[in-house]
């Protein structure tokens, strides 16, 4: 395929490693024993400064376990990656860096999985993102509307459940949307690791691949421990931002349209103990006053604007979710600054509210996210690059592994292929996360939560069948990825 006018102008590894001074640290090679990793042999015995970069010390890195696959990122790509390999026979260890899992889906507080059915209310997506909402619901901590009214165009009903929460309708029809609990589902998530023996390390910052050419080995990772290695068959970046790939010489794409929606960050949080019956009165008969109020915290530096918990024990909270514009995803100085303009807003917007609208007068702030809101980032340039075209097409590729909702009447389905899990010209990686091959449009409509489980739930599944079957994840048989995916829940054409 023909590299895009985005792609050309994307990064590549040389260039990723002059911008962030990393120059020679990807040298790694396995040594002999299996047990040690060596940096490259002209690495000097000590760290030498110069000007603005500085050469590392050459230094020796303990191989603290060997495994089928590594996934490194534990937000939905990487459970869905993690879960699906290790069902399917593969040693596998998860390599998380906070201290929990379920990454934007918990730590960042977005506690909503849309359209899980077509326009017509049929059910689309399932496999591991179910198998999630199902074992919430077995504790109360998960809304949605009943499976037997999904796809009603009856007014009432329709009513009924778009006054309940925005995503329980779309257009004139409900369909199947779910408000999930952010905090049991991080005791969910570590349930499912642990059912399915997956080695999980929290804690812990994946930092970079280990390569011998462009074949993925391992991943380096620091922690309270040190500095580690995992040696792996197949390696698997489920970082949402896409950490590790750009190491490996894998080419990848930033750019993103300023008018997407994922070319913002966002700083969430909630704020708890709010009286909504209150204030659902007061906007129904002061709509404008109201309007001008949220016009004036803006001017005062807030950022108004919430959307409510659907859970029964979260009936007092609201959830906002600021963005801002940024100038890169990954720049931990833009980071740095949007989490504190975010705190500092979040005190300007509440003590307005508590001052100033009906029912906020005993409000609290109860969380903020532990993970800052980031929706873009570095996109993979893989074997497919999946892009606004294929939203128009009606055939499944022949290597369809996930089946997603597409609001467009025409083309209700839009199809994922295997190959954009693949990064161009590199061995043993996959790419399961947001991080996937696409262009910004596909990107932004595609990225979200249960997409994300399912991608992973694909590759996990692959790299555990490449393993077992000793075929190389290119060449491994389509036909039966599909079919233990199907076996596994997940809805597929065919
Ligand atoms: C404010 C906001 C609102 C959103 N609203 C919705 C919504 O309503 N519904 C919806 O479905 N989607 C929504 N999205 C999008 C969705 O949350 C994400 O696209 C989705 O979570 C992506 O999943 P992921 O696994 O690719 O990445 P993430 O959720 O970001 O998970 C990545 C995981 O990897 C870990 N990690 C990252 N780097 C490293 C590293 N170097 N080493 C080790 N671990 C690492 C992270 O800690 C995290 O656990 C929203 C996003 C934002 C920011």
């Amino acid at each position: 395929m023909k590299l895009s006018k985005e792609v050309k102008n994307g990064i590549t590894r040389r260039e990723f490693v002059k911008n962030t001074a990393i120059k020679g640290t990807a040298a790694f090679a396995i040594g002999a024993g299996g047990m040690t990793i060596p940096v490259s042999a002209q690495s000097p015995k000590s760290t030498q400064i110069s000007g603005k970069t500085i050469r590392e010390a050459a230094r020796e890195t303990k191989v603290c376990r060997t495994a089928d696959v590594v996934v490194v990122g534990g937000g939905p790509g990487g459970i869905g990656a993690a879960v699906a390999a290790a069902r399917s026979g593969a040693d596998t260890v998860l390599i998380e860096r906070y201290e929990h899992l379920g990454g934007m889906g918990t730590g960042g507080l977005v506690t909503i999985i849309p359209a899980m059915t077509d326009i017509s209310g049929k059910q689309v997506i399932a496999g591991i993102t179910q198998e999630w909402i199902k074992r919430l619901d077995a504790r109360g901590a998960a809304d949605y509307p009943k499976k037997e009214h999904w796809g009603s165009t009856d007014k009432k009903l329709v009513d009924y459940y778009k006054n309940r929460s925005p995503f329980y309708a779309t257009g004139n029809r409900v369909g199947y949307s779910a408000h999930i609990d952010a905090e049991i589902s991080k005791c969910l998530f570590q349930d499912m690791m642990k059912e399915a023996n997956v080695k999980t390390y929290l804690h812990s910052w994946g930092t970079e691949p280990i390569m011998e050419g462009n074949k993925a080995k391992g991943v380096i990772f620091e922690s309270k421990s040190g500095r580690q290695a995992v040696l792996a068959k197949v390696v698997i970046d489920s970082t949402g931002d896409g950490d590790l790939f750009p190491y490996t010489g894998a080419a990848f794409e930033t750019q993103i349209d300023k008018t997407l929606r994922m070319s913002n960050l966002s700083f969430s949080y909630w704020i708890d103990n709010v009286d909504l019956k209150k204030y659902e009165d007061y906007k129904k008969s002061n709509a404008n006053e109201l309007t001008e109020k949220m016009r004036e915290v803006r001017k005062l530096g807030g950022t108004p604007g919430f959307l409510t918990s659907n859970l029964k024990n979260q009936q007092n909270v609201v959830w906002c979710f600021p963005r801002y514009a940024n100038k890169s995803q990954y720049d931990v100085e833009e980071l740095t600054r949007v989490e504190f303009l975010g705190r500092k807003e979040m005190l300007i917007t509440h003590d307005f509210y508590m001052k100033h609208i009906p029912g906020f007068e005993k409000s609290f702030i109860v969380l903020s996210n532990s993970q800052l809101g980031t929706r873009g980032g570095r996109r993979v340039v893989g074997d497919y690059v999946v892009s606004e075209k294929d939203m128009k097409t009606k055939d499944p590729f022949k290597d369809t592994i996930a089946v997603f909702p597409n609001m467009d009447e025409k083309n209700p389905l839009m199809y994922m292929p295997y190959r954009c899990l693949i990064p161009r010209n590199i061995n043993n990686m996959l790419v399961a996360c947001r991080a996937f091959s696409s262009d910004a449009v596909i990107n932004d409509s595609f990225n979200l939560i249960h997409h994300c489980v399912c991608l992973g739930q694909a590759a996990g599944t692959a790299a555990a069948q490449s393993i077992s079957s000793g075929v190389d994840l290119r060449k491994i048989d389509i036909r039966a990825l599909q079919a233990s995916l199907k076996k596994q829940g997940v809805i597929l054409p065919g």
